[in-house]
């Protein structure tokens, strides 16, 4: 039993906030803190209205002021906190965590708001200080990363002697009918796509034009679809903790009305992140493209179809090749159904739950700060079967060439 603080009230942090209520034998008290008071308010009303027994109070707070939330936290005494907001908040929360003594997990690595270039340095350089504070600090708890980097860590300890090929294959079927909208912060989400891609082979990284590599797959419950090779940053810490490593890639799919709307939009200087002066006023072009989208958690209500998220292994077992393909199907109405949103938030939100309920209950506990595949990876994957992310085994995949 203990008290968990959610910072954020978008799209993650609701399906985050209905799980955690859902399993409040272990979350009895929940504060939904974040920028924006009344969205805090809407998801408790929400949640209360489907039924929990979890204590459940709001909070406003900027969390990029460090002393404002180290205040906060002193006064609501969470057992952890758990960062929903966006990854340009991981370091002034990692620091009111310092400050306070208390747990954090995320979902996504630390990003600087100026610079389209996500990477853990920054966060790698917090182990020693919450080492000295005896707290945890949980990093990527989501999907991918986060059940990803748990697939890697399961398959090697279960099913393989030495893992050398990882391909994370990330399928989203869903279709909300709108021509262009991205299912999580398109802020976040474009910056991602519209970044130059990369893959860790050898020891290395190799840089590829945004795009440019591209194959089929044909995906259980979805079909055939095109995707397209990404730089993701699960691959850096999977790169260093799964020994014996040859490479890794990330693919996602996209489908060619998206990618045309998204040429169009950065070929006439839309998605750019360098600040423009308009009616006197500084604006970032992405900031405004964010504000004229589709907000990600109206899609709830519009989206069918299915995700399929995983990985496929290659690698040695008792002196004998192995391949092994570890996934999650997921469907964007029983989500709806569920929590009010659709499975992107709901892929993201669920592990965010686990690893948070993991770090709390002592399972997963240690001074430092930690990628979710340096932990047991078993309780992990028996909570997702048990919270609504099941997952399939394959151990016969097609392979990506
Ligand atoms: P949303 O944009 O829907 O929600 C972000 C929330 O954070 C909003 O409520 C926003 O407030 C709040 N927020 C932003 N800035 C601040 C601030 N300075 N102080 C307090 N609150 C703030 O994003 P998502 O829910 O889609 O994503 C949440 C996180 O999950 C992101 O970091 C994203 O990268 C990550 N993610 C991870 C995935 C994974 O698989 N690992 C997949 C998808 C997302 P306001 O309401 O005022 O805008």
């Amino acid at each position: 039993m203990g008290k968990i603080m959610i910072i954020g009230a978008g799209g993650v942090a609701g399906v985050a906030a209905h799980k955690c209520c859902q399993n409040s034998k272990v979350f009895s008290e929940l504060i939904i803190a974040s920028r924006t008071k009344s969205k805090c308010d809407a998801l408790k009303a929400d949640i209360e209205a489907r039924g929990t027994s979890a204590k459940i109070t709001t909070a406003q707070i900027d969390a990029n002021d460090v002393l404002a939330l180290s205040a906060l936290i002193n006064s609501e005494k969470p057992d952890i906190v758990l960062n929903l907001a966006l990854p340009y908040q991981d370091l002034t929360i990692m620091d009111a965590c310092l400050n306070t003594g208390v747990d954090y997990v995320d979902t996504a690595n630390y990003e600087p708001e100026d610079t389209a270039k996500f990477e853990y340095k920054w966060q790698w350089a917090y182990r020693e200080k919450f080492k000295a504070a005896g707290i945890t600090g949980l990093l990527g708890s989501g999907f991918d990363p986060g059940v990803t980097s748990v697939f890697a860590a399961y398959a090697l300890k279960h099913h393989f002697d030495e893992i050398h090929y990882i391909d994370i294959l990330d399928a989203n079927g869903g279709d909300h009918g709108y021509p262009f909208a991205t299912n999580f912060n398109p802020e976040i989400n474009i910056r991602e796509v519209s970044a130059k891609g990369s893959y860790w082979e050898n020891g290395g990284w190799i840089e590829t034009e945004p795009m440019e590599i591209k194959r089929e797959y044909d995906f259980e419950g979805i079909g055939k679809r095109d995707m397209y090779l990404l730089h993701h940053e699960e691959i850096e810490s999977l790169a260093l903790n799964i020994p014996g490593i040859k490479r890794i890639r990330f693919f996602m799919t996209f489908g060619q009305s998206y990618l045309t709307h998204l040429k169009c939009l950065e070929n006439v200087g839309m998605t750019s992140i360098e600040p423009i002066v308009y009616e006197g006023k500084e604006i970032v072009p992405l900031q405004f493209l964010k504000a004229v989208l589709p907000d990600p958690a109206s899609l709830g209500p519009r989206t069918k179809g299915k995700t399929n998220i995983g990985c496929i292994f290659r690698g040695f077992k008792d002196g004998k090749e192995k391949t092994y393909y570890l996934y999650n199907i997921c469907d964007h109405e029983a989500c709806y159904r569920e929590v009010g949103s659709q499975a992107i938030s709901y892929t993201t939100g669920v592990p965010a739950m686990i690893g948070a309920m993991l770090v709390m209950n002592g399972t997963w506990k240690g001074p430092g700060v930690f990628n979710i595949e340096e932990f047991d990876p078993d309780p992990f994957m028996d909570a997702l079967n048990k919270w609504g992310l099941p997952w399939q085994e394959d151990f016969c995949p097609v392979l990506v060439d």
